[in-house]
């Protein structure tokens, strides 16, 4: 027999299936030695009250075992004869547009201007030690694209659970834990996911799919009206394309405003990121001196606020994490956070931004001026920086308070860190926001706004820059038929999931296309 409850547990009993079977047991009239198996379901954390709750929804397995699987698998068939679709970038749009393709009984060519996961590693290691950036294998660039080393946070705002859900069940059938299943804040972790990234890749290639890495795009083949193809180095890949190049293809976007594709400047957010001791953030989050204690995780923190008519809010938040150097070219300063699978540093971090719509920046004409600014305040970054990759910094109270740090605490940043004047040569319409949102920030949640915290400069990849116009029905390009602009390079998603969906519907999109092929 199974049954399904809800209910409402200290962290010691979620945390434990003998404690559990036992408090359900004792909850529900049953003999704990009939239980054979506890699964949950559902797990969250309630930490409005001083006393911490864990939400959980389990399936009781009595005098029975579990026999159904914990994820949904799908089928993946042999494709190597079948029609091919191009799919430019190996992040999570692409994979996910490339799996969906096979699923459909088309082929994937898949191009990646990166290395693969692996080797890709080495080059991310060599940033700190050398203080350079390879323009083609970073943080951003590389197969698993944005994504693989990053936080592997799977949540998203879109409410569409049934898309969302299979791209958690897809992430589960290539080894990452069951646990995002349940989880209502689901993340991988950014030490557990290049080995699912890899697994992606060998299920296309075992279809007979192609992954082509350090295959850069150039240009897209275009007759009339039709995209039949893309060029990449001195070969060309016949059929229509998947454009899921990222938000920092800064390359794609300038060819496409000067092939005369239509796109346009979409609004972004940029900040910092701001680090404190995980400690500090445990306590404030948990209420207590004591912190996370044993069965907890490391704490999150959300926070927004309108400051004069722009947004102000914490993005990307990760507990036990590190900040890292994200920039895609040498001579620009670039931040983002990401965290292991057990949270377990000594840091917390989130990037703090200010919304900066495209109405915001001068120059209306110009498709690219959003990408432009973001460039600006990169470049403006290295140089405060000593033109190396070491991040210009200043304590959170003293940036409010308007006070150069005379010393910067302990961070996770490897590269390392120099005291700077945020406050005085950041854009004022980002800092005057900033400051503000730290002080109500600061009210909302004590001892969030102090000089153990430390703001690290500058987060300006939150989002793309510029939107490659698209049909909402058909997912093509509004002028090009054949080419399907995708996830957020393209602006039409904003994290890893969202990025999974959109690939997915690009590819069904692509399939429709084919089967009806009019190019
Ligand atoms: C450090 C970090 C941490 C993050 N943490 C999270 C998180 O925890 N949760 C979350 O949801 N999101 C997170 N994000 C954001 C998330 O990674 C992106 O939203 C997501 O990866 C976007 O997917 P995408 O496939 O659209 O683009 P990308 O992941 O950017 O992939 C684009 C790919 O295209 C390739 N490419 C670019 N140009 C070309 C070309 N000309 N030819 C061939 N290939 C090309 C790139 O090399 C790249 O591999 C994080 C991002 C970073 C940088």
């Amino acid at each position: 027999m199974t049954s399904e409850y809800q209910i409402r547990v200290l962290p010691q009993v979620a945390a434990n299936e003998q404690q559990l079977k036992a408090w359900l047991a004792d909850e529900y009239g049953f003999d704990v030695r009939t239980c054979n198996s506890v699964r949950i379901l559902k797990r969250s954390i309630d930490a409005r009250q001083r006393t911490i709750f864990v939400n959980l929804k389990v399936r009781v397995y009595i005098n029975e075992m579990p026999t159904d699987d914990e994820y949904v698998h799908t089928e993946y068939g042999d494709v190597s004869q079948r029609p091919q679709v191009i799919v430019v970038g190996a992040g999570p749009g692409g994979l996910f547009a490339a799996l969906r393709l096979i699923e459909l009984g088309f082929r994937p060519v898949v191009l990646e201007r990166g290395k693969n996961v692996h080797d890709r590693k080495k080059d991310l290691a060599a940033i700190s030690r050398t203080q350079q950036v390879d323009p083609e294998s970073n943080y951003c660039f590389g197969e698993g694209g944005a994504g693989a080393y990053s936080d592997g946070k799977l949540y998203t705002r879109s409410k569409k659970r049934g898309n969302i859900d299979k791209i958690l069940n897809v992430f589960c059938q290539h080894g990452a834990s069951t646990a995002i299943l349940a989880d209502a804040h689901p993340h991988i972790g950014t030490d557990r996911l290049p080995k699912v990234i890899e697994a992606m890749r060998n299920t296309i290639i075992s279809c007979g799919g192609e992954v082509h890495f350090q295959t850069k795009m150039t240009q897209l083949i275009v007759h009339g009206d039709c995209v039949v193809g893309a060029v990449a180095g001195e070969r060309e890949y016949r059929g229509p394309v998947i454009l899921a190049t990222g938000h920092s293809a800064r390359d794609v976007y300038r060819y496409l405003a000067e092939a005369k594709i239509e796109i346009e400047a979409k609004g972004i957010a940029v900040g910092v990121r701001l680090e404190h001791p995980s400690e500090l953030i445990d306590q404030i989050q948990y209420h207590s001196r004591q912190g996370r204690g044993k069965y907890l995780p490391a704490a999150e923190y959300s926070f927004v606020i309108q400051v004069e008519g722009r947004g102000v809010y914490s993005f990307c938040m990760c507990p036990g994490g590190f900040v890292i150097p994200a920039a895609t070219d040498r001579e620009q300063i670039v931040v983002n956070g990401m965290s292991p699978a057990n949270r377990g540093t000594q840091w917390s971090n989130s990037g703090m931004v200010v919304e900066v719509r495209s109405d915001d920046v001068e120059g209306a004409d110009d498709v690219l001026r959003m990408m432009h600014f973001q460039e600006q305040l990169e470049r403006m970054c290295w140089q405060q920086g000593n033109m190396k990759q070491t991040a210009p910094a200043q304590r959170m109270a003293d940036f409010v308070n308007k006070r150069l740090s005379y010393d910067l605490p302990k961070s996770s940043y490897a590269p390392g860190l120099i005291s700077s004047p945020l406050h005085f040569w950041l854009p004022k319409m980002i800092a005057n926001r900033l400051q503000e949102g730290f002080k109500v920030f600061g009210k909302q949640a004590h001892g969030f706004l102090t000089n153990e915290a430390v703001l690290i400069a500058t987060e300006t990849r939150t989002s793309s820059p510029v939107r490659i116009l698209r049909d909402n029905m058909t997912l093509q390009h509004v002028r090009l038929q054949g080419l399907f602009p995708c996830g957020e390079g393209a602006g039409y998603a904003g994290g890893i999931v969202s990025a999974g969906v959109d690939g997915e519907r690009c590819a069904e999109m692509a399939a429709e296309y084919l089967s009806a092929k009019s190019c």
